[in-house]
């Protein structure tokens, strides 16, 4: 009979995952996928911390070291296309960042530690919910379990189009932005079209508060800061079509805020609020502004640099050291401010399609590199006890 450990297929798992994606917060299918494959090993995890957060705790009887590998579950609001067979059965969603391929590495790494267990201290093996809104891991961090362990070591990846294939893309200090979405409302009031005079149309303070946005980068030359303007909208529709008789009275504008420290981004953020408010005094506007997605800066440790960088060159992988922090966010941040440890990146090949687009699909072959890193850097810190599955 073959035992469920030797017939576990990691590559056929992350696909399972990819046809059955789930958005963020309602990953309740994925997780218990997950905590069933981590049972059929013989581990026993801990299930719905903060969400559907999931911990798997692999001790030892020596003391030594706490170690937590992370890895994220959850898929994005796209339409997949692809001609693969393992294409999304849930329409209008996929696995557009790769989330099943970093699941399916931590899974090796999960059936190699109940195989050869560490011999001291323990290793958590994390899988998250929700990282794409930036909410799960701080939900996760409000489970008092969790929250109160010491962890000495964090360890995670992401993929990465745009790097060769394999090459581990790392930096210490800011490694990916703090980014937050904001949300302004502007309500004035409307006329008929042919008394504009008679109402408050918030079409010029509209263009006025686009042109700060894009500016506020310039009032933070010594760092990096950006901000898109995502969506604009001005003036009511009636059953979806246009009023021509109706002078607007109500605007709204959405953007995205980064920078690559913590600090500087709620610095623009009270900047924006101060400049709404100034704007729609002069303008007679009442307003609304509202924050969502908020990211705090991926910042790591120096010395977890270092270790990735040695098992990894130990391991044959060419080390990409970059200069600039990523312009992305990635909500292991909320774990890097409480434990020191390190995100990286492992590139998916120069051309391949970039994550968030819909023809996007995790490469495979980024598992096996993934799983043996985390297991090298897993075994310089805790060891390697000998095969407890019997060989
Ligand atoms: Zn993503
Ligand atoms: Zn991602």
């Amino acid at each position: 009979m073959i035992s469920p450990i030797e017939s576990f297929d990691p590559i056929a798992f992350r696909r399972f995952l990819h046809q059955y994606p789930e958005r963020s917060h309602q990953e309740r299918q994925s997780a218990a996928f997950i905590a069933q494959q981590l049972h059929q090993f013989g581990l026993s995890p801990r299930t719905d911390l903060g969400g559907y957060g999931i911990v798997v705790e692999c001790d030892s009887e020596m003391p030594g070291e706490t170690s937590l590998l992370r890895a994220d579950f959850d898929a994005l609001p796209i339409l997949e296309q692809a001609s693969h067979a393992h294409i999304s059965c849930h329409e209008g969603i996929m696995h557009a960042c790769g989330h099943d391929g970093h699941t399916a590495s931590l899974m090796v790494v999960a059936k190699h530690l109940k195989e050869y267990p560490p011999l001291s201290g323990r290793v958590l093996l994390l899988f998250q919910p929700a990282e794409e809104t930036g909410a799960g891991a701080a939900a996760m961090l409000q489970d008092p379990w969790l929250a109160n362990q010491h962890i000495d070591n964090v360890y995670a990846y992401h993929n990465l189009p745009g790097y060769p294939l394999n090459a581990i893309v790392i930096k210490p200090d800011t490694f990916a932005c703090a980014s937050t979405g904001v949300t302004i409302e502007l309500m004035g009031k409307t006329s008929h079209a042919a008394k504009p005079e008679d109402g408050i149309a918030p079409t010029l303070a509209m263009t006025e508060l686009i042109k700060l946005l894009q500016n506020l980068p310039e009032q933070f030359p010594d760092e990096f800061t950006l901000t898109t303007v995502v969506r604009a909208s001005l003036g009511e529709t009636v059953n979806g079509e246009a009023a021509f008789g109706t002078a607007p009275g109500y605007a709204k504008v959405l953007a995205t805020l980064r920078s690559e420290n913590t600090h500087t981004l709620l610095a623009m953020k009270a900047l924006v609020e101060q400049q709404i408010r100034v704007l729609c005094e002069k303008k007679g506007l009442h307003y609304e502004v509202s924050w969502q997605e908020w990211f705090n800066a991926v910042v790591n440790s120096p010395s977890h640099c270092q270790q990735v960088i040695m098992q990894a060159q130990s391991l044959g992988l060419p080390i990409e050291s970059i200069d600039e922090p990523m312009r992305w966010s990635e909500d292991v941040a909320e774990f890097l401010a409480k434990w020191p440890g390190v995100l990286f990146c492992i590139g998916s090949g120069e051309s391949h399609p970039q994550l968030h687009n819909p023809d996007y699909d995790f490469p495979d072959g980024l598992i096996a590199t993934a799983s043996q890193l985390f297991c090298a850097l897993i075994e310089e810190k805790h060891g390697k006890g000998t095969s407890a599955a019997g060989g």
